[in-house]
């Protein structure tokens, strides 16, 4: 059996951010650190056990933040010092006899499978591996009196020790009971306590993004760390044509122009607008105008067509999306829409609360081809975007 301690039980008070949470239930990217760190282990096939050692004040914390799994055992308390909150969980696995043991801090959240694996791999050979990278920087040493660099320390062969570390469960285990019986309690590590007992330590060299939350910066450097979200962006498009008949003006994209004729339809015939509204539905795979306003429905005649619009945008918001950008291509002849294409763009951003800059309205002629060109109505074409965040 395999089995995981994981170390959660420091007040943290260096890095919280606020004085509410021990920075183990603080979240990072909407997720407690203390879960981003217990899930690889969780999520482990080869990991059948996973024993929390908390606070004994966050207990309600604690179950309030981890998810539930038939691994996770239920908390233990820790004790004063990291040393001491180790040794109490491995005193609670011990019955059950597992071979290995991962321990691991809930101050390292982005720990992964391969981690875990390479850290398990040389037990077939030593009593212990711990993930550790090797020392980058020059080291200096500080007089203490002086304050000045008193020398520098050669850094060869120097490694920062860094967790999950594993051990075979026995020697690990046997270890803390002799640390504990001479009465120290100075180990920051458990390979230190092997050394300490004199058990062979591999190193094994891990991910450099392996880091520990220890200052209220590192909850920023971790954001940065974290794997960029894939986002959900989708398109809609809409078509509509309605026909000339006796009038005196025309409404396009909710604005009045004069003309020599209106346009035919049920409601206000703002043909622009309908095809916005298509491909504002089609942007969330929900219908078209006519399936939830019909032509056949005596309460839409002579509608303004934004109230077909701003139903489409509440339905955006229900989808749990929101609208980034919107263009339109209104096709005739005439009447000329250039003069009114600004107005055009400050009523639809009106209606779908967007910025300006991301409307788009555009006019061709057809070159007098087809029904447009023979100016008998007006056909318009619109797409939308959408982003589900
Ligand atoms: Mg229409």
């Amino acid at each position: 059996m395999i089995a995981a301690i994981l170390v959660a039980a420091g007040r943290g008070s260096r890095a919280a951010p606020s004085t509410t949470s021990p920075k183990q239930y603080v979240e990072l990217d909407g997720k407690p650190l203390l879960v981003r760190s217990l899930e690889p282990f969780l999520t482990h096939p080869d990991v059948q056990v996973v024993q929390v050692v908390i606070h004994p004040d966050d207990r309600a914390l604690y179950e309030g933040s981890v998810p539930s799994s038939d691994k996770l055992w239920s908390p233990v308390a820790g004790g004063a010092t990291r040393q001491e909150s180790v040794r109490r969980g491995l005193e609670v696995l011990q019955p059950h006899k597992p071979n290995r043991v991962l321990i691991h801090d809930a101050a390292r959240p982005f720990v992964d499978k391969a981690t875990i694996d390479a850290v398990l791999e040389p037990l077939e050979r030593c009593a212990g591996a711990v993930a550790a990278t090797p020392v980058a920087d020059t080291l200096k040493r500080q007089n203490t009196d002086t304050g000045l660099v008193e020398t520098t320390v050669d850094r060869t062969g120097l490694w920062r020790a860094l967790t999950p570390q594993a051990f075979r469960f026995d020697a690990i285990y046997e270890a803390h009971r002799a640390a504990a019986r001479t009465g120290r309690t100075d180990f920051t590590d458990d390979a230190s306590i092997a050394e300490f007992a004199g058990l062979d330590i591999a190193l094994v060299e891990t991910d450099a993004r392996n880091i520990k939350i220890t200052h209220p910066g590192d909850f920023a450097l971790a954001t940065q760390l974290l794997p960029r979200r894939s986002v959900d962006v989708r398109t809609g498009q809409g078509y509509d044509v309605h026909a000339f008949s006796s009038g005196d003006h025309v409404i396009l994209c909710g604005v009045k122009i004069p003309h020599s004729h209106a346009l035919l339809g049920h409601s206000d015939a703002d043909v622009a607008m309908h095809a916005l509204t298509d491909a504002i539905l089609g942007a969330i795979g929900d219908g078209d105008i006519g399936q939830h306003f019909p032509p056949t429905d005596e309460k839409w005649r002579g509608a303004a067509s934004e109230v077909f619009l701003q139903d489409a945008c509440r339905r955006i918001k229900k989808a749990g999306a929101r609208l980034t950008n919107v263009d339109v291509t209104i096709v005739c002849e005439v009447p000329k829409i250039g003069p009114h294409r600004e107005a055009m763009r400050r009523e639809l951003a009106r209606l779908l609360e967007i910025d300006i800059s991301r409307i788009g309205v555009k006019a061709t002629t057809s070159e007098g081809l087809g029904f447009t060109g023979r100016s008998e109505g007006i056909a318009a074409h619109a797409l939308a975007t959408v982003v589900f965040d």
